[in-house]
């Protein structure tokens, strides 16, 4: 079945062929990527965890988690900004998605808001690029399928009103969750098949 983008809320065709070019899809670990921002899944706190915030944490260095702290807290669905000091990327996001509780306590609004307000961020600083892990879906539980699919939405609906920034990168450190993104990408037709 094809999907209808425009009742999904999403640019039709035309639009979405000039998006692909911004958009990216990676297997691996964020913290190897050569973007100027590195978005974490942070908790409120911003003192560090574990999963893809430790990682970050570990290859920046301890100045970022001093940094980090000065800026806490972060409510649920907000985001901060540091540098990224022993990172290739310039700056850190740090991205405080929902933790999941069954669906019904507003947490779609809230991961589709953590992604937004990275993006602003972004754009605030004029970064060109970011990378975005699969926020919410490691200890916080958000079902992959529709984290993905919130995740692209989110990002597919931000690109065309904004210069900035102009590619994104979504890093899925997990082959399942990368095979969802590249098939809900296929569907949209930001990728190609084969
Ligand atoms: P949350 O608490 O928001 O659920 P987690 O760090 O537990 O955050 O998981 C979020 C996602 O980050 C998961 O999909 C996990 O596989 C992924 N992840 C873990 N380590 C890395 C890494 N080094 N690079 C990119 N993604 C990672």
């Amino acid at each position: 079945m094809k999907l209808d983008t425009t009742s999904a809320g999403i640019a039709p065709g035309s639009i979405m062929a000039d998006l692909a070019h911004r958009i990216r899809l990676v297997l691996g670990d964020i913290t190897s990527l050569n973007v100027q921002a590195v978005v974490t899944a942070a908790n409120e706190s911003l003192r560090g965890g574990g999963g893809v915030d430790g990682a970050v944490h570990s290859a920046a260095g301890p100045d970022l988690v001093a940094a980090s702290r000065q800026l806490a807290p972060c409510q649920t669905g907000d985001t901060r900004i540091t540098p990224g000091f022993n990172l290739a990327a310039s700056h850190v996001i740090h991205a405080v998605g929902p933790v999941f509780h069954g669906g019904n306590s507003n947490e779609s609004d809230l991961l589709a808001s953590a992604y937004r307000r990275s993006l602003e961020l972004a754009a605030a600083h004029q970064l060109p690029s970011i990378a975005f892990p699969c926020i919410s879906t490691g200890v916080f539980g958000f079902p992959a399928d529709q984290a993905c699919v919130i995740a692209i939405d989110t990002v597919i609906n931000w690109l065309p009103k904004n210069q900035f920034p102009e590619t994104v990168t979504f890093c899925c450190f997990q082959a399942t969750d990368h095979s969802l993104y590249c098939d809900r990408l296929i569907e949209l037709g930001m990728i190609s098949e084969g």
